[in-house]
């Protein structure tokens, strides 16, 4: 009896059915098995003076919760998702070994590890298996850029405007209806979350966050439906008609889109974020604030692309220095200066952060308290529930100071941005509940006026 022709499919931060090229054919195999192997270095100590995982309990929470709703799609689709945990390239070696397919199928990643191991399970393949690699997760796919790799553009600026020039963004794919079989005898399988980490099954963002991040592809659609269209319903000043005024903002559910989790992990791919942006349009008319979500996704496109020029070098090349008492006291929350403080609690207690409060504890960590970026960066990886590498170690880069494009290296001070973001001092007092009794005008420079009650700053910010 002949083998049918089988296709494995191996996901990474692609965990949709909808817009997956990798789940599109022109000629569809006989059979198709598809695999996500949870990359066991993601489980090691994000430091090694610390003991938490790379992967902290909010992300593994909604990546478990990603997974596990897209094996129920694909069960629906007539196929199913069979999940590893272990070194990808060997759990992918040891499939094509066993099953012998025509071809791989993976989504191109700008990230070392990652193309690393597409690497290293080319070199491992028989001659008889192809191995397809599709660009999947950008706006703009690195092949269609406007310019050769050695022509990079000096700044986003300059690379926004070439490709929005000279680009088309592709409209995103439906579904498809149906999927092939599972392979005759292959294994089937998903590791409960509690042999990973019994911390993770019980994780709960603290409510003050007032935002719960539910992983999979059906929250992430309902997230982008709701942002998009469900403010002006009911009369409130969010959504994409105030987007640009209203993104800087610190507390609450809709000041910014909050998609970013669900790109992450891919159950929301960007081309479908920007179709759904233009079909607002198309009802309500293009603005300057609706467009600028397209811009801020540009960045991401930015980001992704140069981490392929950067290679290894986007994570600083070197070990992580050890870490010190600065780094643990900004980590915890405990610096002295209430808008740091709040932000990193925030932080490590709902596994996200504004983008405004990024570039504040960003800047006040490398700048003021003159500690290695790369710290900083290792620790937003552990907590962030909407880790993207080219994302957060691109930005990262930026406030270390070996960016791309030198005009993004400002420095932030932290209490001049206190004052204009969060000028009552609500921010600070939500997650700093000693600092509720004081008024308004002390709340961010509380030493000043009861040094019995609240130390001095570790670093007072310099102008
Ligand atoms: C130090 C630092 C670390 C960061 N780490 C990450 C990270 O790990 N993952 C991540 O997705 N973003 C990261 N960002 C970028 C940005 O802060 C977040 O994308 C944003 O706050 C997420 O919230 P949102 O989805 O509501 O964003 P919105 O303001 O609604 O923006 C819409 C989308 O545009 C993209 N985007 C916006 N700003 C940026 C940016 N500066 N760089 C890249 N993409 C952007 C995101 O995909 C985002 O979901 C980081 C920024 C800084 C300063």
């Amino acid at each position: 009896m002949t083998q049918p022709l089988t296709d494995i499919i191996w996901l990474h931060d692609d965990l949709r059915v909808a817009d997956n090229l990798l789940l599109h054919f022109a000629s569809p195999p006989e059979a198709m098995l598809v695999v996500y192997v949870l990359d066991e270095r993601k489980l090691a100590p994000w430091h090694p003076d610390d003991e938490g995982m790379r992967l902290g309990p909010a992300r593994i929470r909604f990546l478990w919760q990603s997974v596990m709703e897209l094996r129920g799609q694909l069960l629906r689709l007539g196929s199913d998702l069979l999940v590893k945990i272990g070194s990808p390239a060997d759990e992918m070696a040891a499939l094509c070994q066993a099953l012998r397919p025509r071809r791989v199928r993976v989504s191109h990643s700008p990230c070392a590890d990652e193309a690393a191991d597409i690497d290293a399970l080319r070199a491992q393949l028989s001659a008889g298996t192809e191995l397809d690699v599709i660009d999947n997760n950008t706006l703009i796919d690195a092949g269609s850029l406007p310019f050769a790799w050695q022509e990079w553009p000096g700044s986003f600026s300059a690379f926004r405007r070439r490709v929005e020039k000279d680009n088309e963004i592709p409209a995103p794919l439906a579904a498809p209806v149906t999927l092939p079989p599972w392979p005759d005898d292959a294994s089937r399988g998903f590791p409960p979350l509690q042999h990973l980490c019994r911390e993770s099954a019980n994780w709960q963002a603290d409510p003050r966050g007032e935002f719960d991040y539910g992983g999979g592809e059906a929250a992430g659609h309902a997230r982008l439906q709701d942002y998009l269209w469900a403010h002006e319903a009911i009369g409130e000043q969010a959504g994409p008609a105030y987007y640009k005024q209203t993104r800087n903002g610190l507390a609450g559910a809709d000041f910014s889109t909050r998609f970013s989790a669900w790109l992450s992990r891919g159950c929301l791919s960007p081309r479908q974020v920007h179709q759904a942006v233009k079909d607002w349009e198309a009802s309500h008319g293009q603005c300057e604030s609706s467009y600028w979500i397209t811009f801020e996704l540009l960045w991401r496109d930015y980001f992704h692309h140069a981490a392929e020029l950067d290679g290894a070098g986007l994570f600083g090349r070197r070990a992580l220095p050890p870490l010190n008492d600065a780094f643990n006291a900004w980590r915890a929350g405990r610096t002295g200066i209430p808008f740091i403080d709040a932000a990193m609690i925030e932080l490590s207690s709902t596994g996200f952060l504004s983008n405004r409060a990024r570039q504040n504890v960003a800047s006040y960590l490398v700048k003021d308290l003159k500690v290695d970026w790369r710290l900083g960066a290792a620790w937003f990886e552990h907590c962030l529930i909407d880790f993207d590498a080219p994302s957060n170690w691109g930005n990262w880069r930026y406030v270390g100071g070996t960016g791309r494009d030198p005009r993004r290296n400002r420095y932030f001070n932290v209490l001049g941005q206190a004052d204009r973001y969060d000028p009552a001092g609500h921010y600070v007092a939500r997650w700093l509940p000693a600092l509720v009794d004081l008024p308004a005008d002390q709340r961010h420079r509380p030493w000043q006026k009861a040094p019995e009650h609240f130390a001095r700053p570790l670093a007072e910010p310099y102008d």
